[in-house]
């Protein structure tokens, strides 16, 4: 995909939705961390329904450190791999109490030490906590930046360095949220929506659907 095409496409996506965030519910960085390491193979609206009332209980580290694996659990059983999860979540805060004042570190080596969070984890607090321009390559930016050639690559990884090489840095920021909202509610993984796709025109993937 040519460099006017890809810059055409962002401006377009920016337009539709000039502020995007995630659709995960926080009010803080401890509580954004903590959604995103409980949405690993949940939905958004499922975390959301658990994560209401356990951060009325617990919106730091130190009063989730106190409800203990077990008090984490009651919470968060609705979700798949509670379990773990909440193993996770009772580990990572320690470690923030512990050495981080109970603050989230905005430093990529601290965020991908703690247990539960990988790069993508990371990679979502920095941008949507901090404002930084990182690139969280889930599902779906990954089928949608396939689809439609706008940074092609065989796994997360490349398609990660390819929007961060090929994505211009006015739009950096919001990328992450325009393409995820994209795959999610147009370019879907089944059968996308092309008929109805606002970049049907600069899409270059070669079967489109008419619907
Ligand atoms: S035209 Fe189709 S394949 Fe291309 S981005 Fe839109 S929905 Fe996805």
């Amino acid at each position: 995909m040519n460099k006017q095409k890809r810059y055409q496409i962002l401006s377009r996506l920016r337009d539709n939705n000039p502020n995007p965030t995630t659709e995960l519910n926080f009010s803080n960085p401890f509580e954004l961390l903590i959604a995103v390491l409980l949405s690993a193979q949940a939905t958004d609206v499922g975390v959301n329904k658990a994560t209401g009332p356990l951060f009325k209980v617990a919106d730091n580290p130190a009063d989730m450190l106190a409800l203990g694996v077990d008090g984490v659990k009651d919470y968060i059983k609705t979700i798949g791999l509670f379990n773990t999860k909440a193993e996770n979540v009772i580990k990572t805060c320690r470690i923030l109490v512990e050495n981080h004042s109970g603050e989230i570190p905005q430093d990529r080596e601290a965020l991908e030490a703690l247990p539960g969070v990988g790069r993508k984890t990371a990679n979502v607090v920095l941008n949507t906590a901090f404002g930084w321009p990182t690139i969280a390559v889930d599902t779906h930016i990954f089928r949608v930046s396939n689809r439609t050639k706008l940074a092609p690559g065989k796994n997360v990884n490349e398609v990660e360095q390819k929007l961060l090489k090929v994505v211009p840095a006015e739009f950096k920021v919001d990328v992450h949220h325009w393409l995820i909202l994209h795959g999610r509610y147009t370019c879907i993984a089944r059968k996308p929506r092309c008929g109805s796709c606002m970049i049907e025109d600069l899409c270059e993937f070669k079967d489109k659907t008419e619907i």
